[in-house]
């Protein structure tokens, strides 16, 4: 069906030496995946390049206005040796979300799945090999109409590009302290919240400064209008462990809907456990603690898998949880989630995508 052109780099990168000193989102790899969309063509020419910077026009209304979006995933190697993605597909429905509500024409996903594999497969030797790391992908789509006006574009790029990541949890799974945030937020109904795209990031990032100077290393968001229910972490989706029962924020058009979120959710269902997406209000999570029923904090999301939290602080209460060690359901979660995207345990539900 697709015609994807492959132009191969002739300087390739010497990769990263030392896999366990990688970080996160400090090198790219020698390729990348691009496609125009203008305004009567469609999306037009998928074809993978050498990576390097791309030409914009200083008026490219993405500079301006900020329409972009965009996505992460990742790609794991296995135990024997293959390559394989988690719930791809999950991601480009997702990206045509974000796409409906920036105003951005919709992608083929099918095609742009195609892209990605073949960009990897083309990129397999930059997954990381120890344990812990993967190859992290970046889909992404800027408007590039050289134009300044309030409008939608009539010029888009859609590119993919990857960059090794090295292990997330260097010294084990440590709890994160997380500071409730009272002065800023982050979206309202009606709003972005529920888009991957630029702008949401810029307007948390003094709140995130704020909180990196108070030594908590995340922010929780609560509702934009009340300021009282329980929203999500910059880029995670938070979860509860209250008297026995998994609680989670229902998707209420100002949260991401996160894929780990959707997983989690998914997995604590197949264990009988009880779980619920519902309103929670932070004044219940307070009263939960101090009953000594709030059993678990733990944070969902691509990049940590499962983030769990050791300390909660909101305005003068502050809350340690579980001993600040991580729990038993936070635990399990992780050991499966993890289990699945490196191929070390079976894959129940099929969400794994094999490269090769
Ligand atoms: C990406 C993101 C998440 C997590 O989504 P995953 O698909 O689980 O990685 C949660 N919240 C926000 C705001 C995000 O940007």
């Amino acid at each position: 069906m697709s015609n994807i052109a492959v132009e191969l780099t002739k300087h390739p990168k010497e990769k990263p030496a030392d896999e366990s000193k990688i970080g996160f989102g400090n090198t790219f790899t020698d390729h990348m995946f691009i496609m125009n969309y203008d305004e009567g063509e469609g999306w037009h020419d998928p074809r993978i390049v050498p990576y390097g910077p791309i030409s914009l026009d200083p008026s490219a209304m993405c500079l301006h206005y900020g329409q972009e979006v965009f996505e992460g995933l990742k790609a794991y190697r296995t135990d024997d040796d293959h390559i394989q993605l988690f719930r791809p597909e999950e991601n480009f429905k997702r990206l045509n979300v974000s796409n409906a509500r920036l105003s951005i024409p919709p992608i083929d996903e099918q095609l742009c799945l195609e892209g990605l594999k073949k960009l990897v497969e083309i990129e397999k030797d930059w997954v990381p090999h120890i344990k812990d790391t993967s190859l992290y992908i970046r889909p992404f789509i800027i408007t590039t109409d050289a134009h300044l006006g309030v409008h939608p574009g009539h010029h888009y790029l859609f590119m993919i590009i990857l960059s090794p990541s090295g292990p997330y949890y260097a010294e084990g799974l440590d709890p994160v302290k997380i500071y409730v945030e009272k002065n800023y937020v982050r979206a309202v109904k009606g709003g972005t919240g529920m888009a991957k795209t630029a702008g949401n990031y810029a307007s948390s990032l003094n709140a995130q400064a704020e909180a990196e100077k108070q030594n908590y290393s995340q922010v929780l968001w609560l509702d934009g209008v009340e300021r009282k229910y329980i929203e999500e972490v910059g880029a995670m989706n938070i979860f509860f462990v209250i008297d026995g029962e998994a609680v989670t924020p229902a998707l209420n058009g100002s949260i991401l809907s996160g894929i780990t979120r959707k997983s989690a959710l998914e997995l604590i269902r197949s264990w009988g456990m009880k779980v619920s997406e519902r309103r929670i209000s932070i004044d219940e999570i307070v009263e939960a603690h101090k009953n000594g029923k709030l059993d678990e904090v733990f944070g969902t999301g691509t990049a940590a898998v499962i983030s769990p939290v050791g300390h909660l602080k909101y305005g003068d209460i502050e809350m340690e949880i579980g001993g600040n060690k991580i729990g038993p359901i936070s635990q399990r979660l992780y050991d499966e989630l993890t289990g699945i995207q490196w191929g070390r345990l079976p894959d129940p539900f099929g969400w794994t995508v094999r490269i090769d």
